[in-house]
């Protein structure tokens, strides 16, 4: 009776598997406190178990924010209203369950991203030493963003708000660094701390957030341009799977130096950067490094409009601006030494998931790119006690089936126990909180066979069949998902 069902799913398991292992781990992890047994089945992950808080009232909210003016934004009141993040200081949240595993999602993502261009994963300290900041000037220039504090012996550090200074250390201390280690690519994904004049918006704008940081070490200056368009490419690729418009516009360099720089802007109307863009030739550039009144495109002459974006991602060929003061030094075929060409390449990760809330979600429900949906299924039994109850057992037979018969679904499907409200409050839940498939038990799952409702959730499509997931929606939704390269 299920094949339909197991047949759609096994399209879209396809898609999931490249991120199975993380959720596979996750659910073992998870599992004795969020399933409950069903005598002689699998486990089932349950909705009454989730921990969610939810409900907080908005003057509590507002004094753990410590601003009231700033809480304006839809993805950080959604993501509160549903329990995604609870605030713990200014500019701090706390991340719960739903949102790590969307994290964790979105960093395997990148994960496959940066390792298919040859990055290799490290974790620095947090704890970065005064005097590595001092010999590049930049512990006065980062002024009061910079924060700062010192051990019990007085010496001083910060809290790295990015890693330049001590990667580059790192690397200049591999004295015998050869050409043929190169191009060198280093990346990490750590908490990073900045005193935001402002912090705002919820994930968008922390003083404590999560960032993907990419150091990369050439041999000469063409080899390093190489590098930096690979690793541009490789966020085009990356925020296309994630299925986000987005746009690579010229940048300033600002405090990170260097001689080029883009970023990744998500347009969208609460993004704090300005940006131009010629509609023909695709140029872009943040106003920040062009003149304001500037109305024509520099490359074609057509004329420039304007638009808001949030920056996601921000790429710096920086030369030998850091390898020269920590002489990282390389050894070329002649034996000689010479001084690595770097480039640096942020990705805000807490930054990316909010600001994808942010344009995909309407204004009451969360949408996901289904990529990073922390659950892909919502399965909903009947009220207890409604004329429908009888069917109670037909679906979380469903359930088990579901996944048993597809290994890569499991820890991704969710069954909201709280027979106690009715489908429809149930479904609310469902709908804000943005699962991309909803699966209900009306009143047809008890014909002979049984039908369910399958709610799409990014397509606002519902289907009613034995076999719902065979709906051509849902095929064609499973069939984009299938990008090349994608699993
Ligand atoms: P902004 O101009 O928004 O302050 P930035 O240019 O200072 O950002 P970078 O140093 O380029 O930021 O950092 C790399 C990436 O880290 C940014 O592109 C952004 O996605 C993310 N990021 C920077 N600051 C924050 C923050 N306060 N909260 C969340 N993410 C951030
Ligand atoms: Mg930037």
């Amino acid at each position: 009776m299920y094949q339909g069902i197991m047949e759609g799913l096994l399209t879209r398991c396809r898609t999931l598997s490249a991120l199975a292992t993380c959720s596979l781990r996750h659910s073992r992890c998870i599992v004795r406190k969020c399933y409950h047994c069903a005598p002689g089945r699998g486990q089932r992950l349950v909705v009454s178990r989730m921990f969610q808080p939810q409900n907080l009232r908005e003057d509590q909210v507002l004094s753990l924010e410590g601003r009231a003016s700033d809480l304006t934004c839809k993805s950080q009141r959604l993501m509160l209203q549903v329990g995604l993040i609870l605030p713990a200081s200014p500019g701090c949240y706390h991340l719960m369950p739903y949102t790590v595993r969307a994290v964790e999602k979105l960093v395997r993502v990148i994960d496959q991203e940066m390792q298919a261009i040859g990055g290799q994963k490290i974790n620095m300290p947090s704890l970065s030493p005064a005097e590595l900041w001092r010999a590049t000037g930049r512990w006065d220039l980062m002024g009061r963003e910079l924060l700062r504090l010192k051990d019990r012996h007085g010496k001083e550090y910060c809290l790295g708000p990015t890693h330049e200074e001590a990667v580059t250390a790192l690397v200049a201390s591999q004295k015998k660094l050869s050409y043929k280690q190169l191009p060198l690519l280093l990346y990490q994904v750590t908490r990073k701390f900045r005193d935001e004049p402002r912090p705002r918006f919820g994930l968008l704008r922390g003083r404590e957030f999560y960032m993907k940081d990419m150091y990369t070490f050439d041999s000469s200056s063409e080899a390093a341009q190489e590098t930096y368009s690979l690793v541009c490419d490789a966020y085009c690729r990356l925020f296309d799977r994630l299925g986000l418009r987005w746009m690579k516009a010229r940048a300033d360099v600002g405090s990170i130096g260097g001689t080029m720089s883009h970023e990744f802007q998500l347009p969208v109307d609460i993004g704090e950067d300005r940006l131009v863009v010629c509609p023909s030739c695709h140029f872009s550039a943040n106003t920040e490094i062009v003149d304001l009144s500037q109305k024509i495109c520099p490359d074609c002459q057509g004329p420039l409009t304007e638009t808001k974006g949030i920056e996601v991602g921000h790429t710096f060929y920086l030369g030998t601006k850091y390898s020269s003061i920590f002489n990282a030094h390389f050894t070329n075929a002649h034996g000689e030494s010479l001084l690595a060409e770097m480039g640096c390449y942020g990705l805000g990760v807490t930054r990316i998931l909010a600001a994808a809330i942010e344009v995909l979600s309407t204004e009451d429900c969360i949408r996901w790119p289904s990529l990073l949906a922390p659950y892909q299924v919502c399965i909903i039994p009947p009220k207890k006690g409604s004329k429908e109850a009888a069917a109670t057992e037909i679906v979380e037979r469903l359930y088990d089936d579901v996944t048993e018969a597809l290994p890569q679904l499991r820890g991704e499907v969710l069954l909201d126990d709280r027979t106690h409200l009715t489908i429809g409050n149930r479904l609310k839940d469902a709908n804000k909180l943005g699962y991309p498939f909803v699966i209900i038990a009306s009143k047809r799952a008890l014909e002979d066979p049984a039908h369910f409702e399958v709610w799409s959730q990014n397509t606002e499509s519902r289907a009613s069949c034995p076999s719902p997931l065979r709906s051509p929606e849902l095929q064609s939704r499973a069939a984009e998902s299938q990008e090349p390269g994608c699993c």
